[in-house]
């Protein structure tokens, strides 16, 4: 049963005065709190594999929640609870669902979620190390981990931002200080036709004119193309341009290509560009040895984005930038005021904000240290392995399939493919691309229908692809079987 909106019921005893105190919640609270929380949490997970892999399509925009007047009394927590769980989170793509292979998923890891709760009620300040030096530490210790796990040198930093967008912006500002500086009209970016696009918006943010982001070609499995790359950055430089950002990838979106990052970072080194890697999906694959080869040059870039709430299966909100150079950040971001006390620019003790734009900000250390330490490397190493198995198994599951393309081979967890239609082109549902491309979304609609798996597709010079990307933590052989019954049982729908 679904309560009525707060606002239309009398107010009980309870509403006033649930809890024994205000704001300043007293340890028994705090105790009736998580506990109640926590048994509605325990439920959600416990029901995760029986509800839908997405159910954003059922959200009631007109629900009175959505759009209902400031509460001036206190709502009793189960009612809230009801309203939480029962409407606005099942609302959604289930992000937690073991069905989600769409876009690159995230993860949701319980340990690191207490340790979101523990950062937040201990409350520390984490923007200078003089105000947190135990925090602060911990944090700088977890990134450590990162740097070693990416095979970067020991002197490089990280800093723990909310995702690669942010990470992206950030190392790109530091590459315009160190190489443009106020030169930024003739600055210009390189990227693949396959680059996420953040890398557009952060040059947009960064300054960079639209006109001077150079869209590099590929080859035939997606992977930017150094010849061309050469030859746009020397072309740009004869033109009296300054090419100073690189971005090579990781890991795409559309088909999980790597572009040749070892090339890549000789030709920027040579030619003194800033050679950013986007490992958002792929990076935290380098946690397992037999994959380290495929992300070959990673290690050499000047700055890496990867993404902990994805590869790494935290919630939404950490995304970690590694700088090969620290001083590089500080260039950008250094700054102060006669308030605060004194920055530490070397030496024991980070002051975060003087390495990204923000002062103030979360205890978001914790939350990768809490799992590694409690998990163990070896946990992340297992699962990534195995979900890079998962992934092949449902590679080789269609490509088998007599009409099925596949755009590449997955080399980490993900791959782009579709449904070929027999026909000549001329017989309405032939061999034409607008054919195709409907066919293979009505294939898409149809294997997504049951609510078992969530795919999705993109498009790639106007030809429709529909994706699988192996990368939940919840992702297991049983939904895989079924993902792979579904995709052969629509596929052989789609010849008749
Ligand atoms: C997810 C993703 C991004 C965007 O990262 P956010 O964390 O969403 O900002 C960029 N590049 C790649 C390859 C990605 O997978």
């Amino acid at each position: 049963m679904i309560p009525p909106p707060m606002s239309e019921r009398n107010p009980t005893p309870a509403d006033v005065r649930e809890f024994d105190s205000a704001l300043d919640t007293s340890p028994q609270d705090l105790e009736r709190l998580l506990e109640r929380v926590g048994r509605r949490l325990a439920a959600f997970v416990a029901e995760i594999g029986a509800q839908p892999a997405q159910a954003a399509d059922q959200h009631d925009s007109s629900a009175a929640w959505v759009r209902e007047a400031l509460p001036e009394r206190p709502a009793p927590l189960d009612d809230v609870l009801d309203l939480l769980f029962g409407q606005v989170v099942p609302a959604a793509f289930n992000t937690a669902s073991p069905g989600y292979l769409a876009y690159i998923p995230g993860g949701g890891l319980v340990s690191a979620a207490a340790a979101e709760l523990i950062a937040a009620v201990v409350n520390r300040y984490t923007g200078l190390w003089i105000s947190a030096p135990g925090p602060v530490d911990l944090e700088a210790n977890a990134v450590r981990w990162l740097v070693e796990l990416m095979g970067m040198p020991a002197s490089a930093l990280g800093v723990l931002t909310s995702g690669a967008s942010l990470s992206t912006l950030i190392a790109m500002v530091a590459a315009r200080e160190k190489i443009v500086g106020d030169g930024v009209s003739r600055a210009t970016v390189y990227v693949s036709r396959e680059t996420h696009h953040i890398v557009q918006k952060a040059a947009r943010v960064a300054g960079v004119p639209a006109a001077n982001v150079r869209t590099v070609g590929v080859d035939a499995s997606y992977r930017l193309r150094v010849d061309e790359l050469e030859d746009a950055v020397a072309d740009d430089r004869l033109r009296g341009l300054l090419p100073f950002f690189v971005c090579g990838s990781a890991g795409t979106v559309n088909t999980g290509a790597i572009d040749p990052l070892d090339d890549i970072a000789d030709f920027a080194s040579r030619d003194g560009l800033w050679f950013h890697v986007d490992g958002a999906y792929g990076a935290a694959f380098r946690l397992v040895p037999e994959l380290a080869g495929v992300l070959r040059g990673m290690e050499r870039c000047d700055s890496l984005a990867m993404d902990p709430h994805k590869g790494l299966f935290l919630a939404y909100g950490t995304g970690a930038l590694l700088v090969r150079d620290p001083a590089d950040l500080r260039r950008a971001y250094a700054a102060t005021g006669s308030y605060l006390p004194a920055m530490r620019d070397s030496g024991a003790g980070i002051d975060y904000c003087e390495h990204t734009p923000e002062l103030s900000r979360d205890w978001r250390g914790l939350r990768l240290w809490l799992p590694l330490k409690l998990h163990g490397a070896g946990a992340f190493r297992d699962a990534l392995r195995d979900k890079r198995r998962l992934a092949l198994e449902v590679y080789a599951a269609i490509a088998a399939e007599p009409d099925v393309e596949i755009a590449a081979p997955p080399e980490l967890s993900l791959f782009a493919f579709r449904q070929r239609v027999a026909g000549d082109g001329h017989d309405g549902h032939g061999g034409d691309t607008a054919a195709q491309n409907r066919h293979n979304r009505e294939l898409l609609a149809r294997v997504n229908a049951p609510r078992r798996i969530m795919l999705t597709g993109t498009e790639i010079d106007g030809v429709f692809w529909l994706r699988c990307c192996v990368l939940h933590l919840r992702t297991r052989d049983e939904r895989i079987a079924e993902a792979i019954a579904l995709l052969r049982a629509e596929l052989a729908a789609g010849r008749r």
